[in-house]
């Protein structure tokens, strides 16, 4: 049991927090909330020890390059920490709207809205548009903030299996044609690295009355010409209604975006209380992605070095006869099947200097329990060697 200093009597709400099995859990085998002590590129240092991060996703390694830094660093001279106040009602600023323009204009639709997270970003794009007597089909593996947006919207509830349009259009077929709908997916899902059936699952919605709704947040920077994100890179723009996203990915900084067609961001401005009633993004974060929005599209060399890393990562995962739940992108699992053989192989790649997350139940299905990696371009070909050399040895004592 959790150690618990106050004197005063438990609670029952205190008492369930205190008992919980996955506190204790974590607690037990202490994967989490690691104190990095310092970083430089794809290293860090826990306890003193350097270490390659295997886990990041700073895909295009831009979150130390000069531009990034000096942007922040000028912004903060500029404007200070904080506008102190939401979008909606003091805290709007010229640097807001210009990197608003400047992500519209990358994805190629109208308008954008900034936020201070993704999370708050996809599950705004989910609950400000659907409301109660709305049907929402939804991938059922998605990113927990587009849940939190489903349950907040209070619309009925359909999950069509993984990437499966064919089941999608199985619950399609005995549900009315006047019910208005919101099909919502991730671009690249962020557990297993796959990328979106996307011209499939369009064409079975297409018919359906349906508002589509798309998570890139790992497609961003990674997918498409330029890397203008999974959709981009299906062609697709036209056909889907929201694109939301995260900039603590490719971008490099913190903070979320909903983009699409200037009538519905101005919904999304009156009725997303996620905007209208928190605090706007801070001038250094909106800097800082704004730059590396740029650097993306000037030095393709850093989308370049992340899919020659990626495609030999993959290559190495075969090799060594891991299974990655047939991921396509920099998003890799490495499935292992059990919290036991799970927590083995991460702690040997720990002890041999690569950083890694595990991911279990919730998280992840039941007997999908995995370690979760993520290539960089700022991974070189020496900690490629030294990734290899510890995951061969892992291999063998699982
Ligand atoms: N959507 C997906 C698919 C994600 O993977 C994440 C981050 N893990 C988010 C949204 C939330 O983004 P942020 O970290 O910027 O809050």
């Amino acid at each position: 049991m959790i150690s618990f200093t106050s004197n005063r009597p438990l609670n029952d709400i205190a008492r369930r927090c205190v008992r919980d099995d996955l506190t204790q859990l974590r607690l037990k085998y202490n994967p989490f909330y690691r104190n990095i002590e310092n970083q430089k590129a794809s290293h860090i240092w826990v306890d003193g020890r350097e270490m390659i991060m295997l886990s990041n996703n700073d895909y295009l390694g831009l979150s130390e390059h000069p531009k990034v830094v000096q942007a922040g660093r000028d912004a903060l001279r500029t404007w200070g920490s904080s506008s102190t106040g939401s979008r909606f009602a003091n805290g709007s600023r010229s640097y807001h709207f210009e990197l608003e323009e400047k992500l519209a204009d990358f994805l190629g639709v109208e308008a954008c809205l900034v936020s201070i997270a993704g999370y708050i970003s996809c599950m705004a794009a989910v609950a400000s548009f659907a409301e109660r007597g709305d049907l929402i089909l939804v991938d059922r593996n998605v990113h927990s903030s587009l849940w939190s947006g489903i349950t907040l919207s209070g619309a009925r509830v359909e999950r069509f299996g993984h990437n499966n349009p064919a089941d999608l259009q199985d619950i399609l077929t005995s549900e009315s044609h006047k019910t208005p709908k919101m099909l919502v997916i991730e671009g690249i899902y962020s557990m297993e690295g796959h990328l979106a059936k996307l011209p499939e699952l369009l064409a079975v919605t297409s018919d359906h009355n349906c508002f589509i709704v798309i998570d890139d947040a790992h497609g961003f920077g990674v997918l498409g010409p330029e890397g203008r994100g999974s959709v981009a890179h299906f062609g697709a723009t036209d056909q889907v209604d929201i694109i939301a996203g995260s900039m603590s990915k490719s971008l490099s900084s913190t903070g979320g975006y909903i983009c699409g067609s200037r009538s519905l961001i101005e919904y999304l401005k009156s009725h997303s209380k996620q905007t209208i009633f928190s605090a706007a993004l801070s001038p250094c974060q909106a800097a800082c992605a704004q730059a590396a929005l740029e650097v993306m599209q000037d030095e393709p060399e850093h989308r370049e070095r992340l899919w020659m890393n990626t495609k030999r990562y993959h290559g190495l995962m075969k090799e060594l006869g891991l299974d990655t739940w047939g991921s396509e992108s920099p998003a890799v699992p490495i499935v292992l099947g059990s919290m036991e053989r799970v927590y083995r192989f991460w702690k040997y790649l720990y002890e041999k200097g690569i950083f890694t997350v595990i991911s279990i139940p919730p998280a992840v299905p039941p007997s999908k329990e995995l370690v979760r990696t993520a290539i960089s371009a700022s991974h070189t070909g020496e900690d490629l060697d030294r990734i290899a050399d510890a995951m061969a040895q892992a291999v063998k004592r699982v």
